[in-house]
């Protein structure tokens, strides 16, 4: 066992630890040793090819299909140097005010997340993006929105010099989409914060990280890391967690802080989404310019968003329902399918919550409530409306059976597309937005929260959280520059306290 000493350890470097990095970095000139453990490889450049199978395997957690316990829904998250952030697809809104409202955690106010956001939002050169950049899928749901009488809005994005390759759930392969690999990370590496990959934290006891540093397997993308393989003990004064929704309660979980917090896995919620298309007479540019322009808001009103998307054909195949000739034709008329990601804005319910199994690995337990259904069954219903709006030959509606609606059809829709029709296991169930496990809330309010409003874990004062799984509830919209806006108050949290828990001095700006 090698033992390791530092003042500062963030665990995990996506949107919450790549941020908590940076803002920490200012600590470093005053002696202050931070050190950032990852789990996942730094990858080169030149290894983002753009291969489906490829890159899900070198950047996602189980190659992107993680399962819930029953089967009935994959998650999708990163294991990369940047965590998710790397195959993010670069959306940059600011939490709704309800939303944070709704929360209810004292000490968290709308204004300080919002003027948060704003800061990383410039830092990550967050715009609408230029119009030669809007493909054909996007145009067709914005026309159709309108011929729906909806309104669509255009995303901010945070691509610098994008090239419009339509591939950044893969990682981006021309550098241009910002993330806290490209932009807070190495911020925090020149001004001296160390960071180590392929570094799994396998617990955390009174100030002491149990740490795996893993050789990469043969042909695997990466750099070695930069610690020798083996068996480490590094010991911190604090610690800040931010693993994500399911990697910080596992290993909070694992590491015996159950007891303690028994609100700790619980409210997990993920905007569990349906990939949604339709085939229509001509080819349609989706393969080109960014893959996720626009999107429709209806989570105040009837509890789902839908957003443009470009799905690959592995991704697009495993979401279709059905199998064999009625499948293959789909997948045949690739080229010319529109594409609707819909997203249902989930409750945390008791019962899901992230646990771990006997050998410590997370088990996410998820139940998809009536409301959820619902959600999903009417986001269904207003897409197939704007597909057919935008002149689509046929829709695949996973909550009709069967599955296809012609065109003929298209004045049945809302009772073709009904809740009986979703059956659990049978639709294919993704989500992408993993949020809660390690609540924020009151002050020392075990019973329902873990830390309060600055990741602070109640009863641990050298513990932090910094990361998704502070959300209470879901946030329902895309989340990641609320976490970057939460990281940024953990780690002014820890520079304001520094004197006391580093014997460092006040360093807040
Ligand atoms: C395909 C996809 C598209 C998305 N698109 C958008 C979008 O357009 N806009 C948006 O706002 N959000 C988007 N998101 C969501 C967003 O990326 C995440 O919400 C956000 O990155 C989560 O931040 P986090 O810090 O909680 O976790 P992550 O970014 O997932 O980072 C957690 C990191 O911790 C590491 N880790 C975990 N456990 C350990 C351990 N024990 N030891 C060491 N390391 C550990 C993991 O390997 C990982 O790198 C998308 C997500 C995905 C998967």
């Amino acid at each position: 066992m090698i033992r390791r000493d530092y003042d500062v350890v963030v665990v995990g470097s996506g949107a919450g630890g790549g941020t908590v990095a940076q803002e920490l970095a200012p600590l470093v000139k005053d002696g202050v040793r931070v050190l950032v453990l990852e789990q996942g490889p730094r990858l080169a450049d030149a290894e983002f090819t753009g291969r489906e199978l490829e890159m899900a395997d070198a950047l996602y957690e189980d190659g992107g299909a993680f399962l819930t316990s029953d089967g009935a829904m994959t998650l999708a998250f990163g294991r990369a140097l940047g965590g998710s952030t790397v195959v993010y697809t670069g959306t940059s809104l600011v939490a709704p005010e309800r939303v944070i409202r709704g929360w209810a955690v004292p000490g968290l106010e709308h204004a300080d997340v919002a003027r948060r956001s704003a800061k990383f939002a410039a830092q990550n050169d967050v715009h609408l993006l230029e119009p030669d950049l809007i493909n054909d899928n996007n145009r067709l749901f914005v026309e159709g929105c309108r011929a729906a009488g909806l309104a669509a809005e255009q995303f901010p994005l945070n691509v610098k010099g994008c090239k419009g390759s339509s591939l950044c759930n893969l990682g981006c392969p021309n550098a241009a989409k910002m993330g806290t690999a490209r932009v807070q990370l190495p911020a925090a590496q020149s001004a001296g914060v160390q960071i180590v990959t392929r570094a799994e934290v396998l617990s955390i006891r009174d100030h002491a990280l149990s740490v795996v540093v893993r050789a990469g397997r043969e042909g695997e993308k990466g750099a070695p890391s930069e610690w020798e393989p083996g068996q480490y003990e590094v010991r911190a004064r604090v610690v800040v967690v931010a693993g994500g929704a399911v990697g910080s309660p596992a290993l909070l979980l694992r590491s015996g802080f159950g007891s303690r917090l028994p609100a700790l896995g619980a409210g997990f919620t993920c905007h569990p989404a349906h990939i949604l298309v339709a085939e229509h007479e001509r080819p349609i540019t989706n393969d080109v310019g960014h893959p996720k322009s626009y999107y429709l808001d209806r989570a105040a009103a009837e509890g789902y968003v839908l957003e443009t998307c470009m799905y690959f054909p592995f991704t697009t195949a495993k979401n279709l329902t059905g199998f064999g000739p009625a499948h293959g034709a789909l997948m045949r008329a690739f080229p010319r399918l529109q594409m609707i990601l819909v997203l249902a804005c989930d409750k945390a319910v008791p019962g899901n919550r992230v646990g771990v199994d006997r050998a410590g690995k997370p088990v996410v337990h998820y139940r998809f409530t009536p409301q959820t259904v619902e959600a999903l069954v009417r986001a269904t219903r207003t897409s197939a409306k704007i597909f057919f709006a935008a002149g689509a030959l046929r829709v695949h509606a996973p909550s009709a059976d069967p599955p296809l609606i012609e065109r003929r059809d298209a004045g049945r829709v809302d009772a073709l597309v009904a809740a009986r029709h979703f059956r659990t296991g049978k639709v294919s169930v993704s989500a992408a937005h993993l949020m809660g496990g390690c609540a924020m809330g009151s002050v020392g309010e075990v019973a329902r929260s873990v830390t309060d409003a600055w990741g602070r874990v109640h009863g641990v004062p050298w513990l932090r959280v910094a990361d998704a799984s502070l959300f209470p509830d879901s946030l329902e919209i895309n989340p990641y520059l609320t976490i970057m806006a939460l990281a940024d108050r953990v780690a002014e949290g820890i520079r304001s306290e520094a004197r006391d828990l580093l014997g460092a001095g006040d360093v807040r700006s």
